[in-house]
């Protein structure tokens, strides 16, 4: 794991604490992060503060209002699990070139590589142990999230 997957890592593992499924994301552009986030469904009672739009949050607002899209031109989402059709979405559109997936196995099958794939975003699965390992064990403990991730058919995308 290098220094950026380790970071979300950490996020992840934040998340959890606070209660929510282990997701963690960060952004890096020029080398640096820009931004960081977690699952905060928990907390927030939103459904949208998926780990990587919090970490897009994240770096807009540091910004200052300034160039809040164009800081991810050509940015890279490190993210602990395969991003969901809402946060590909975000990827594709902010125009992300890059996103590293720490796992795919624990939601590999919503259709969203080749989704952002097709915009040319390379998208590199590490197959992370310690990832896999996070979310299975928050699974065992949470087993109806475990039937909706597991169950590709209701969020697959007709590519
Ligand atoms: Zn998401």
């Amino acid at each position: 794991m290098d220094k950026f997957m380790h970071q979300a890592y950490e996020q992840a593992k934040r998340g959890q604490h606070e209660g929510n499924l282990p997701v963690g994301s960060v952004v890096v552009n020029g080398g640096i992060v820009i931004g960081e986030g977690r699952n905060r469904q928990h907390q927030t009672s939103d459904p949208t503060t998926h780990a990587e739009l919090e970490a897009i949050r994240d770096a807009s607002s540091r910004t200052d209002g300034k160039d809040i899209i164009g800081i991810f031109s050509g940015a890279t989402c490190y993210t602990t699990m395969m991003p969901c059709p809402m946060c590909a979405g975000a990827i594709i559109r902010f125009g992300f070139t890059r996103v590293v997936v720490a796992e795919a196995h624990s939601y590999a099958d919503s259709g969203t590589k080749p989704l952002m794939e097709r915009q040319g975003i390379t998208v590199d699965v590490q197959k992370d142990e310690q990832c896999i390992e996070l979310v299975e064990a928050y699974l065992k403990t949470h087993p109806h999230l475990s039937t909706t991730m597991k169950s590709p058919k209701p969020t697959d995308l007709k590519l």
